[in-house]
């Protein structure tokens, strides 16, 4: 009945020693065994094995604990990383037309960073994303959501929120992510050059009855939108859904 993960090591000490009874027990769970009268030397020795044992799992737990992690992180950012924040985007979209809340989808550019890296570096341009993962985080807590946000970087400067809204009008919508977008522009990304201002471009997309791809689509049109119509702002797009026939969940 223990959890499988983390099973405790078990030596029997019986008073039996028929093979059956031995049999029995290794069979229902115990590692090891010792017959009574047992030898002080013998216990000893058959915990150290038994020791060594549980380090071993335990060392190979952790790695496979840290290697699951680094395959869903980003290692700069520490968000989640394109396939994490994709995959969660799928079961989102499963799970969007069972919830009352609104599926929103928003992307995230950051604008003209290509001259940051120019002016600055890559290091620096590192730290201003890194920084702006941290500004995301804060500023996703504070957005009027029913659920926690995930927040991933799709790749390069490029980042994606999913949560779930209260169903209200684009107004709304686009007021909620327009504070995230000013948040970013006045608040400057402290990097080893000093503070760097920078601003955001979004472009929300929502709907409970789309594909993720066509969420994903919708949601790079308004960003588009959002760049041509001067950047730093948030261009919202309509509720979307999906043509009949295509797979909700298809990515
Ligand atoms: P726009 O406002 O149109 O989005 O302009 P932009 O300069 O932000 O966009 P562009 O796509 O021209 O440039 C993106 C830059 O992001 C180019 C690339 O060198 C940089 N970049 C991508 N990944 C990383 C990264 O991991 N670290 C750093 N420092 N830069 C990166
Ligand atoms: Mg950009
Ligand atoms: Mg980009």
């Amino acid at each position: 009945a223990t959890p499988a993960e983390r099973p405790p090591y078990i030596i029997m000490l019986t008073a039996r020693g028929g093979k059956a009874d031995l049999i029995q027990g290794l069979d229902a769970g115990a590692n090891d065994y010792l017959s009574k009268p047992f030898d002080p030397g013998e216990l000893r020795a058959r915990i150290e094995v038994g020791r060594r044992m549980v380090e071993i799992q335990d060392a190979l737990l952790e790695s496979r604990e840290k290697l699951a992690y680094q395959a869903n992180h980003d290692i700069l950012t520490g968000l989640l990383n394109r396939r994490a924040i994709l995959e969660a985007l799928g079961l989102a979209v499963r799970s969007a037309a069972d919830t009352p809340a609104l599926l929103c989808l928003a992307m995230v550019d950051i604008d003209r960073f290509k001259a940051i890296n120019d002016r600055y570096g890559h290091q620096t341009g590192d730290e201003v994303l890194t920084g702006l993962a941290t500004a995301l985080i804060a500023g996703a807590a504070s957005l009027p959501v029913t659920q926690g946000c995930s927040i991933g970087r799709l790749g390069g400067e490029e980042f994606l929120l999913i949560c779930r809204r209260p169903i209200e009008g684009a107004d709304a919508l686009r007021g909620c992510f327009d504070a995230l977008c000013g948040m970013v522009a006045t608040r400057p990304m402290m990097t080893r050059n000093g503070p760097i201002a920078i601003t955001i471009s979004i472009g929300v997309a929502c709907g409970n009855d789309a594909s993720a791809d066509a969420l994903l689509a919708a949601a790079d049109r308004a960003l588009y939108a959002a760049k041509r119509a001067g950047r730093n702002r948030v261009v919202v797009e309509g509720s979307i859904t999906t043509p009949p026939g295509e797979a909700a969940e298809s990515v």
